[in-house]
């Protein structure tokens, strides 16, 4: 009979079977009432399931009120509000059908579908959500119930619900031979929903509840199938921790790098362009060229050459990397030679045989490139190569096209053509280790300058399926030891993550939090035995024989676009003055100074500063403020007792007045900032 084993390590014997309730009452009475759910062998279940063999088990519990929830406690209460929400809907709006609700990242959602007079908004909130409340307060208890799949199927088919009766053969298909329902309160009687679970122990363990938009979506995510309504909400253990996340999402509007890109004019998306592709404004080309160049300047001072490559290869030469045809959902449409085209129309080949024939290599065209990789192994592969010469590492800053989605771009954040700060390592299996140390302490470098010191890596292995891995396992095992190593050096958290790795090789991803604690997944350094492998590339060894490189692909930030993304949303458009579009602007106060200020201008560009004058008409008050709204790092004053002195009095952003500061006093402090990279003292409100 069961042997239970707790996180401690010790066990428990039970002569019978067993559940949760039980197992957290023998341990302690607080435990039993704070108990919402169970973990058995890593799986999240009913407290009241039942547990007839030998398992690892930990209580899932609601947590402590100042603690952030675990990732469980959350699931078993979002998923279970969910229920709570799609039950007060069908009370409020009459004749909808239910699709799916699963819990989420933020919160939980449910796709509806509602009869063609009705449509749901968030004015219906308020009174679904006071339904909500009463079946909380109701604290009716989620009962699971089974039906054998042909007495399910039929059940679903007298109702009518299409939907469920889709989810129902889908499970079933997956192998199910059971379908599932929860009641919420008594079966046969309250709501209940076909649901595989798991569910909180009953309503009132949900601690504090928000419906939160609604939008539209499509039955299975098809665009040709029914419009579904999806109504998003979210739920916490307790109210303060509900608070805290609708602070921060207030935040994360504000710092909305979309917004603030507007507001500074950093960067614009033009319809006519295309969607998805960023048409850098001056202001915006400031800061990526700016941090091209700190990028570019160490990749120079640690061994690494600069390369430059065109925007499309052939056809031919992505089928050789394997990128074509497999990737082609994702990327641009080939390009073909329109008297390629015309020829094969003249032959009356139809666009389905058309695109066969450039799928099976018939036919050759270009595509825009979806990877720098084959074109730097060319480079590499264009002269011999010794064991002396290696490692070779080859950089560009390589724009890359990509078919996202329409609904997935967000401004830089999700694009169809970006930049990566791309290189390609080739090195001997021994240069493995250092290549990767060397990779990871040029990341910590720019990730520490740019502020963003709380990141975690995580290291991408192989799992137990060894059949879906390229290459040697024993170099394999050398290289996720490389990578573990490597990583282990950085002193920051790291964790590994099995089954994530490339089929070509380990990896190990960048997760950095920024300013209001929220994670960005950044780029990746990985190991590949593969397309060394398709491109036959070698060097000679020592033994002067023939031998075959690694290549690690290395893009730490992954996007420059996303990367600025991230970053305008981090410091909330408050630019390091080193990266600011405009570093110092002059304002006269009134037109007497203009020429002092001019002049004062033209000593600052001349030390390569980013400068304006504003001699408008506008009051000096007035001036300033608009440089605030700006977030200009510097404003400077200038009146007739600085025109005498040769002053000016400094205003820094974050800060405030600074006085009277002599003008060569002043270059040398910015000059001195600028060049060391410095970030905002402070990183406070705009005064
Ligand atoms: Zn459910
Ligand atoms: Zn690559």
């Amino acid at each position: 009979m069961p042997r239970i084993t707790l996180p401690d390590g010790s066990h428990r014997d039970y002569a019978t079977p067993v559940t949760g309730v039980v197992i957290a009452g023998d341990i302690g009475e607080r435990l039993l009432k704070s108990a919402i759910g169970i973990m058995v062998d890593g799986e999240i279940k009913d407290l009241s399931g039942v547990i007839d063999s030998d398992s690892e088990v930990s209580i899932i519990t609601e947590g402590r009120k100042k603690e952030d929830p675990s990732a469980e406690a959350l699931y078993l209460i979002r998923h279970s509000c969910a229920h709570v929400m799609a039950e007060a809907i069908e009370r409020v709006i009459p004749g909808t059908q239910l699709v799916y609700g699963p819990p989420t990242d933020q919160g939980f959602y449910y796709d509806i579908h509602f009869s063609d007079d009705r449509i749901i908004s968030t004015d219906d909130f308020s009174s679904i959500e006071e339904h909500m409340k009463q079946i909380i307060a109701e604290d009716r208890p989620f009962q699971r119930y089974e039906l054998d799949a042909d007495a399910g199927l039929a059940r679903l088919r007298e109702e009518g619900s299409k939907y469920k009766l889709d989810n129902a053969q889908r499970a079933i298909d997956g192998g199910s031979e059971n379908l599932t329902w929860y009641a919420t309160g008594e079966p046969g009687c309250d709501w209940e929903d076909l649901c595989r679970g798991p569910h909180l122990p009953g309503t009132g363990r949900i601690g504090a509840f928000r419906l939160m938009s609604v939008a539209s979506a499509y039955w299975h995510g098809d665009s040709t199938s029914d419009r579904l309504t999806r109504i998003y909400g979210t739920a916490f253990p307790y109210p303060a921790q509900l608070q805290t996340h609708l602070d921060r999402l207030e935040e994360a509007r504000r710092r909305d790098h979309r917004v603030i890109a507007k507001k500074l004019n950093l960067f614009l998306i033009d319809e006519t362009v295309g969607q998805g592709l960023v048409l850098w404004q001056p202001n915006g080309a400031v800061i990526r060229r700016e941090l091209e160049e700190f990028i570019r300047m160490h990749l120079v001072a640690t061994g690494y050459q600069m390369v430059y490559s065109p925007h499309v290869g052939k056809l031919d030469l992505y089928r050789t990397s394997g990128h074509f045809p497999y990737f082609q959902d994702s990327q641009f449409p080939p390009l073909i030679s329109s008297d390629f085209l015309q020829a094969v129309s003249d032959e009356g080949c139809s666009c389905a045989e058309l695109s066969h024939r450039i799928d099976v290599g018939e036919i050759d065209g270009f595509i825009l490139k979806p990877m720098n990789c084959p074109h730097h192994i060319k480079i590499f592969d264009a002269e011999p190569r010794s064991y002396r010469d290696l490692p070779v590492r080859l950089a560009e800053f390589g724009t890359v096209y990509r078919w996202e989605q329409s609904g997935e771009l967000n401004g830089l954040i999700r694009v169809r053509g970006f930049t990566q700060d791309d290189a390609h390592i080739f090195c001997t299996e021994d240069q493995v280790y250092g290549e990767i140390q060397g990779c990871l302490a040029l990341v910590k470098l720019v990730l520490s300058t740019l502020g963003l010191d709380d990141y975690r890596v995580r290291v991408g292995l192989r799992d137990d399926d060894t059949s879906k891995y390229a290459g040697d396992p024993k170099l394999w095992d050398q290289a996720e030891t490389a990578c573990l190593d490597a990583a282990s050096t950085l002193e920051v958290p790291f964790s590994k993550e099995l089954g994530e790795a490339a089929f070509y090789g380990p990896k190990i991803d960048f997760v950095v939090k920024d300013a209001i604690g929220r994670e960005w997944q950044l780029g990746t350094v990985q190991v590949d035995y593969n397309l060394p492998e398709r491109f036959d590339l070698k060097y000679t060894g020592a033994d002067n024989l023939d031998h075959r490189p690694v290549m690690v692909h290395r893009a730490p930030f992954g996007s420059l676009e996303r990367f600025i993304g991230i970053l305008i949303e981090h410091f909330e458009g408050k630019f390091p003055t080193w990266l600011a579009p405009e570093q110092v602007r002059v304002l006269s106060i009134s037109e007497k100074f203009v020429d002092y200020a001019c002049a004062v201008k033209e000593r600052l560009a001349a030390e390569g500063l980013r400068v304006t004058v504003d001699n408008s008409d506008e009051r000096v008050n007035a001036k300033i403020k608009v440089g605030a709204q700006q977030k200009i790092p510097y404003l400077l004053i200038v009146g007739g007792r600085d025109a005498e002195a040769g002053t000016v009095s400094v205003r820094q952003r974050g800060i405030g007045d600074l006085g009277a500061v002599d003008l060569d006093r002043f270059i040398s402090d910015i000059a001195a900032e600028v060049s060391e990279r410095r970030l905002p003292t402070v990183n406070e409100e705009d005064n």
